[in-house]
């Protein structure tokens, strides 16, 4: 289903198109709906869309500028507690801190000086840090990401920090040109997670899928989607992934 006029469309009814997408997408390949969580990607968008929202029933959001999440997550603090608040921005070191004192996960560690200062700055009240490993998994030259062959030490490693909690692994693949591509490449995200889990990890997150390609990300064993125009609306500008 698509909102044709998305701003007249109330919040319920977007997020309700976007869970129906899902549910679709995964009966279709004999999944269960409950198998795959749903992110709204809120950036861009003002703390009062994120209270709609969640009042229409979404837990958790997530954000690529940390400044701009904080700001919001700061504005929401009266249900801070409802709330599971994801970074899926690029991380440099002087932002560890701001990461790990306010957000219940992070999506995008690709490097283990990162992961080692998030994890000696996560304050000792909070839960530790969720994590998932961004893994560049069709080896795009620009992009942030750890190589699949790298993956796994860095994974390894990651699992000795006591402070963080490896959950899995995320990717953004680029465009593809059609299905069986956007399949091919998500499977191999989904192959490396079941190639950890089959060592006994303790992991269950595998994060891609965006309003363009969540079918195939779902038919391909996506547990989480990122979603943010198909739900929000078109973004007035575009931060940098
Ligand atoms: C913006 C963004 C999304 C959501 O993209 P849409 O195409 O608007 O659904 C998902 N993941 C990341 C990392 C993003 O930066």
């Amino acid at each position: 289903m698509t909102i044709k006029n998305a701003i007249d469309t109330p919040w319920s009814d977007r997020l309700k198109a976007v869970q129906q997408r899902i549910e679709l997408a995964a009966r279709a390949v004999g999944r269960s709906p409950d198998e795959i969580r749903l992110l709204a990607v809120s950036k861009t968008f003002p703390a009062d869309a994120v209270a709609q929202v969640h009042a229409a029933g979404q837990l958790a959001f997530g954000e690529n500028y940390i400044q701009e999440g904080i700001d919001k997550i700061a504005a929401l603090q009266s249900v801070r507690g409802e709330l599971e608040w994801h970074c899926i921005g690029p991380i440099q070191s002087n932002k560890t801190r701001w990461v790990a004192e306010h957000f219940d996960w992070v999506q995008t560690v690709d490097r283990l000086k990162i992961a080692q200062r998030l994890n000696d700055q996560r304050p000792a009240e909070m839960a530790p840090l969720n994590v998932l490993i961004q893994v560049n998994i069709d080896s795009g030259a620009t992009k942030s990401g750890v190589s699949p062959n790298e993956a796994e030490a860095l994974a390894q490693a990651l699992m000795r920090l006591p402070r963080l909690r490896l959950r899995g692994l995320m990717c953004i693949p680029d465009p593809q040109p059609d299905w069986q591509a956007q399949c091919a490449v998500f499977r191999q995200a989904r192959d490396l997670f079941d190639g950890w889990r089959a060592q006994g990890w303790a992991i269950d997150t595998v994060s891609m899928g965006m309003s363009a390609d969540l079918e195939a990300a779902v038919a391909s064993g996506a547990t989480m989607v990122r979603i943010g125009s198909a739900l929000f609306g078109q973004r007035s500008y575009s931060p940098a992934v």
